[in-house]
């Protein structure tokens, strides 16, 4: 085996356009997915179309100080590579192991970089998809054909993140920078630094550049959850101490971090107070034993209402501890020549400011998708199980779940995608619609997930751009439940009544 480059050579590339399936997007899920139907469809052509010069995704485009994972790799990792580092992960070991993946298996050849895809039109007639495509330089690039679109393009923008437009911006002499735009060039040694947000990015930040910096302040509208913790796995530490193979160390510290995941998501709803406890616990063991956490540290919603940020070895909370970093909760009233002006009144002097404010999202990676020329608005449409959509044919798309790893689902939707298009061959099917059952179709859409099950403010400010729920249940929705899916998605009948075929 060899290790690709990460961009691997192209002119392997078949001289047909026309592909059985297309995946969207050469992120984690992309190239997971790529992998399930290599290995479990092999007789499926297929290509992957990335808009950018280089595999990852989210771990490609995000290059601030210390970028890295706030799951763990074993179950952030799929499910049929092992894990063999230490849980979290930077970036570049996220990539490694991509470009791993791709080596191992011979799917280097299917990503076609630089391919941005512009409009997808299903036309019944034909029952294909075709897919438009604009290179780098804006030129058009080649029009695609397929049967089954997979869409594994993410949910937020990669070019725009999310920057509030404070009051006086223009007047700051000092650098401010969004931390999905920043990059190497940025010298922050000596210099007085505020970072916005108190999120994973900010978490993850924040203590390496405490470590160069004079100073770090960490300005927060509200608090956030931490949960400190010792970034290795004694499980696998012992697994492998006692010559367990790598397969198997995979299997069982998954299991172990699911387990200890479905714990803390069933305790944090049944009992919050206590889970907070055992979070300020774990804190203590970097800040200290008298750490104060009123007011900075005491958020005003339930653990797990939004992800929890997860800080290994405690790093942001011993940085606290040595004074290299403060935090302050105020909202910004306007930007000064010299740093920033808070409703407070207080003035924090910055000499670089970064925005770690989020993203915004983006539906379908911005493609605008028309079925037989009627152009869709995904904001009108219901959703099968977050994954299909009524009204749009023969389209999978891989949304993750946040509370945990995303990846999951990456693996549950690639055995699913590959079964359905297994069913449909079997059947001597073209072409499969989602079908809303009579007894719901008088039940109102409603918003993709509830406000007060998962609320972080990048899906609350674009929520009405998502495709609607049906109601409760399961099927009409995502349940980001990967214990009921895990069950519930293999268990799917091909044949019930929500699906019909052509
Ligand atoms: C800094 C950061 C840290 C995170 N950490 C975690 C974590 O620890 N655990 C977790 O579960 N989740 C985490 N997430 C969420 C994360 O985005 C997902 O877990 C995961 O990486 C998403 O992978 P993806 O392949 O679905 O999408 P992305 O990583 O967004 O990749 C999508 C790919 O599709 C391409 N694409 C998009 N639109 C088009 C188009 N129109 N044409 C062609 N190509 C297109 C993009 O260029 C991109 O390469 C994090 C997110 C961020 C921003």
């Amino acid at each position: 085996m060899t290790e690709v480059m990460e961009k691997p050579q192209q002119d392997a590339r078949a001289a047909t356009q026309d592909f059985d399936v297309l995946i969207v997007g050469a992120g984690i899920s992309g190239i997971g997915s790529a992998y399930h139907l290599k290995t479990q469809n092999p007789d499926k052509t297929f290509a992957i179309l990335e808009a950018k010069e280089n595999i990852g995704g989210t771990w490609d485009t995000h290059k601030y100080p210390g970028v890295r994972s706030d799951s763990d790799l074993y179950t952030f990792g799929y499910r049929f590579k092992p894990w063999v580092g230490p849980p979290i992960a930077t970036a570049e070991e996220i990539r490694k192991y991509l470009r791993d993946v791709l080596a191992e298996n011979d799917l280097d050849q299917a990503i076609r970089f630089g391919t941005l895809i512009t409009r997808c039109s299903w036309s019944t007639a034909d029952k294909r998809w075709t897919v438009e495509t604009k290179r780098a330089d804006g030129s058009a690039g080649p029009t695609y054909r397929a049967t089954f679109l997979w869409m594994c393009q993410g949910y937020y923008d990669h070019h725009n993140p999310y920057l509030p437009d404070w009051a006086g911006m223009a007047d700051y002499k000092g650098q401010l920078i969004h931390a999905q735009k920043w990059d190497d060039s940025v010298d922050y040694s000596g210099k007085d630094v505020v970072v916005i947000g108190s999120g994973a990015t900010a978490a993850t930040v924040i203590p390496v550049l405490a470590d160069k910096a004079k100073h770090v302040t960490m300005l927060q509208r509200s608090p956030t959850y931490f949960y400190c913790y010792p970034n290795r796995s004694d499980l696998a530490d012992r697994l492998r101490e006692i010559g367990v193979d790598e397969d198997t160390v995979h299997r069982c510290v998954r299991l172990d971090y699911l387990h200890n995941l479905k714990m803390l998501d069933r305790r944090a709803r049944e009992e919050p107070d206590l889970v907070f406890d055992e979070l300020k616990e774990l804190i203590r063991q970097y800040a200290g034993p008298d750490f104060e956490f009123e007011p900075h540290f005491t958020p005003r919603y339930r653990p797990w209402q939004q992800r929890l940020a997860f800080i290994p070895d405690g790093d942001m909370f011993e940085r606290i501890r040595d004074g290299k970093v403060t935090a302050i909760t105020d909202t910004i009233d306007h930007f000064t020549a010299d740093g920033i002006k808070l409703a407070s009144g207080d003035e924090l002097k910055a000499d670089i400011v970064m925005a770690a404010t989020g993203f915004n999202l983006l539906m379908m990676g911005g493609i605008e998708f028309e079925v037989d020329g009627k152009v869709v608005d995904w904001s009108e449409k219901a959703t099968y199980r977050g994954m299909m959509f009524e009204g749009v044919p023969n389209m999978v798309w891989v949304f993750g779940y946040f509370r945990a790893a995303w990846t999951l689902r990456v693996d549950l939707l690639g055995d699913f995608v590959c079964r359905m298009l297994r069913h449909m061959d079997e059947k001597g099917a073209q072409e499969v619609n989602i079908v809303i059952p009579p007894a719901l179709s008088a039940e109102p859409l409603m918003p993709w997930i509830e406000d007060d099950n998962f609320n972080p403010s990048y899906l609350v400010r674009d929520m009405d751009k998502l495709p609607k729920r049906l109601g409760d249940q399961p099927e009409w929705r995502h349940t980001q439940d990967y214990w009921r899916e895990a069950v519930d998605i293999p268990a799917i009948d091909l044949e019930g009544a929500e699906f019909s075929y052509s």
